[in-house]
């Protein structure tokens, strides 16, 4: 168990209490000594665990998991569960940090990490207890982000919450799912959002139209979380997380910009979830030091093999760019297209409009619209906005093939991606290839299959010149 805790950043194990924490939490959610030496055999094959960044970037997910599971023991009395909640994490830290009583997390995200198949591997208890509810399996089948937070509960792995917060930027899944879970467990939920179906045709003002929705109905977020909370929060404190968070953010654009300037991959597109899925931890003030110091590790040893000319791939080897996100819960696809002699670098809510890593900073007085910044990200547009982002992004990152996953369990992905397909080979002249995935359930993996298809598109590839 140490070691494995070394593994994740545990570095000296000095802080006895902290180890005693991981211990009790890994007791009450089952872990056994084999499932921690599969993880310890894990990590060490699909992440970097020689850089300490990545080490310490694990840690932080290990911990908020342990934090979730002793929350109730450690007197949380306001837990709060977020799903598909965009922009919600930095209203999340002005309440986290005004009260030690108040922990936030996306359980799903932190436990796809943690019961993948690269940790603990108990991922598919916690589906099948979903299942057994309301959430369909099989092929046609409901989002297993969704079911991941609808098993936990289930299960009682980890506390009831006392607030679910959703939106509808993306689906109606898991909106409904939260309200399902509302009605069955008596737990406040809020959700949010904004229009989303929108004309091919609108111009600007439509935009402007949506992020106001969007800034109002995070507003009333706010004032509903005050009401249900019982803890005040203003503007000014929404304003002071901008500000005290913008290490972080600075932090990763230099690692985004280093991973889009580098000819050759500086670190495997298996870290592509828990790199980019780290900013949703900073929902807890707790967290944000921890953050800022991790992700400023990383960057300088990245940085430290850029200027060594290290490459996880020859320099020369083709470079897919993976549209939707990579699994969040399962390195093997990514392992296995490196293993073959490609490079992936891969799409994760982060391509912005004319291919930019950011969106572009508006200046305004309205928080609420500082907060909708994200709504020019590739994932909550306009299927046309969508295929010009991507094929922007495509441009510039001199791709020689684009894999376009096709996540199985979402209406909203596997149907954009169908249409962006042939439209995107057909507009840049490279190799395109749909492989239908779960991005949140393992046992969609079939290695042979990928293997195959991933071989052929090689060769495609490859035949191109
Ligand atoms: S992947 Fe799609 S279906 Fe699943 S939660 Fe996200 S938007 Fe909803």
């Amino acid at each position: 168990m140490d070691e494995l805790l070394k593994l994740c950043g545990y570095e000296e194990l000095e802080d006895k209490e902290d180890i005693q924490r991981a211990k009790r939490a890994f007791h009450k959610l089952g872990v056994t000594d084999e499932d921690v030496e599969r993880a310890k055999r894990n990590i060490r094959k699909y992440y970097d665990v020689e850089l300490e960044g990545i080490r310490k970037m694990l840690g932080i997910y290990l911990r908020d998991g342990v934090n979730l599971v002793l929350a109730r023991e450690d007197g949380r009395t306001n837990i709060v569960y977020a799903i598909m909640a965009e922009g919600f994490d930095l209203i999340a830290s002005a309440f986290t940090s005004k009260s030690e009583e108040v922990y936030v997390s996306w359980p799903e995200s932190t436990f796809e990490i943690l019961f993948g198949p690269t940790f603990f591997d108990k991922q598919h208890e916690v589906l099948e207890a979903a299942e057994a509810r309301w959430l369909k399996e099989g092929i046609v089948s409901h989002c297993a982000n969704v079911k991941m937070l609808a098993g936990l509960v289930a299960l009682d792995l980890i506390p009831r919450p006392d607030l679910l917060i959703v939106s509808g930027f993306l689906c109606d899944v898991a909106p409904k799912t939260v309200d399902l879970m509302h009605e069955f467990y008596d737990v406040p939920m809020y959700y949010f959002g904004t229009c989303l179906d929108r004309e091919e045709d609108e111009g600007p003002e439509a935009e402007k139209e949506r992020v106001a929705l969007a800034a109002n109905q995070m507003e009333e977020l706010v004032k509903n979380m005050v009401e249900v909370i019982g803890i005040e929060v203003t503007e000014e404190d929404l304003w002071k997380q901008i500000e005290a968070k913008k290490d972080l953010k600075n932090n990763m654009a230099q690692i985004h910009g280093l991973l889009d300037n580098s000819k050759k991959p500086l670190i495997s597109a298996t870290h592509g979830s828990v790199i980019f899925l780290l900013q949703r931890l900073a929902a807890n003030w707790s967290n944000v030091p921890r953050l800022i110091d991790t992700t400023s590790i990383i960057y300088n040893e990245l940085k430290e093999r850029y200027d060594k000319g290290y490459g996880v791939v020859e320099e020369d080897a083709p470079l897919i760019l993976a549209l939707n996100p990579v699994s969040f819960t399962d390195p093997r696809l990514e392992y296995m297209i490196e293993q073959l002699g490609m490079a992936v670098t891969t799409e994760i809510d982060l391509f912005f409009p004319d291919g930019r890593r950011a969106p572009e900073v508006e200046e305004t007085d309205n928080v609420y619209v500082k907060l909708c910044a994200f709504l020019q990200d590739s994932k909550t547009r306009k299927l046309a906005d969508r295929f010009n982002i991507f094929k922007e992004s495509a441009k510039k990152l001199k791709v020689d093939g684009i894999l376009c996953r096709g996540h199985v369990g979402c209406r909203t992905i596997y149907g954009d991606i169908m249409v962006m397909k042939d439209a995107l080979g057909k507009e840049l002249g490279v190799p395109t290839m749909l492989l239908e995935v779960e991005s949140f359930d393992p046992r969609f993996y079939n290695h042979e299959v990928f293997k195959r298809r991933m071989e052929m598109f090689k060769m495609m590839i490859e035949s191109q010149g």
